[in-house]
């Protein structure tokens, strides 16, 4: 499969880190499921009156495993900064 990789430089700091565009889709998909899960997980709230089930419990645990392995490809590790430039490496 088509795998660049990209350099990113931090305007801030000037930390300079690389992650490539299957690293960056694998993060996006992670992104989605997470807000996915989020969203299920307060309707489910809401419904049950805030009293958690076995079912949300499970969900918790893999939602705060899946936001331990998401990292932001487009933010700076070191400063949190936004302010990126991406480039081909
Ligand atoms: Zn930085």
């Amino acid at each position: 499969m088509f795998n660049t990789e990209y350099k990113f430089t931090c305007k801030r700091c000037g930390r300079i880190w690389y992650a490539s565009s299957k690293e960056i889709r694998e993060q996006k998909r992670l992104k989605r499921e997470i807000n996915l899960m989020n969203t299920t997980a307060n309707v489910t709230k809401l419904s049950r009156l805030g009293i958690p089930t076995k079912k949300v419990q499970r969900q918790n645990a893999i939602l705060s495993t899946m936001k331990l392995a998401y990292s932001d490809p487009k933010r700076c590790p070191d400063c949190r900064s936004r302010k990126v430039i991406k480039s081909k490496a």
